[in-house]
């Protein structure tokens, strides 16, 4: 199971999905980056219930702790530049 069965796609002009999962918040990006907010999970119902998600994500988690995640939907922190978590990377390195 990765975060990316989490996610639920929204409407917004930046944000491509939203989820949660042991209380973290996860937030996707449309350019594909995703980020896992530390016990913010119920910030993600203000955010559906939120005028503009994109503006709620301004005011309430742009500059909240949070850990960019790897792309291939894997629950670890991201360690280079490509977007990929450790293990993802020793993969490709084979
Ligand atoms: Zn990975």
């Amino acid at each position: 199971m990765t975060y990316l069965d989490d996610l639920t796609e929204v409407q917004s002009s930046n944000i491509a999905a939203i989820g949660e999962r042991d209380g973290h918040l996860i937030v996707r990006f449309n350019n594909g980056v995703a980020y896992r907010y530390p016990e913010r999970a119920r910030t993600m119902d203000e955010m559906i219930a939120a005028e503009s998600m994109g503006k709620f994500f301004h005011q309430n988690l742009a500059f909240a702790k949070c850990e960019k995640l790897c792309s291939k939907g894997c629950w670890s922190p991201v360690v280079d530049k490509c977007g990929l978590c450790q293990a993802c990377l020793d993969k490709v390195n084979k």
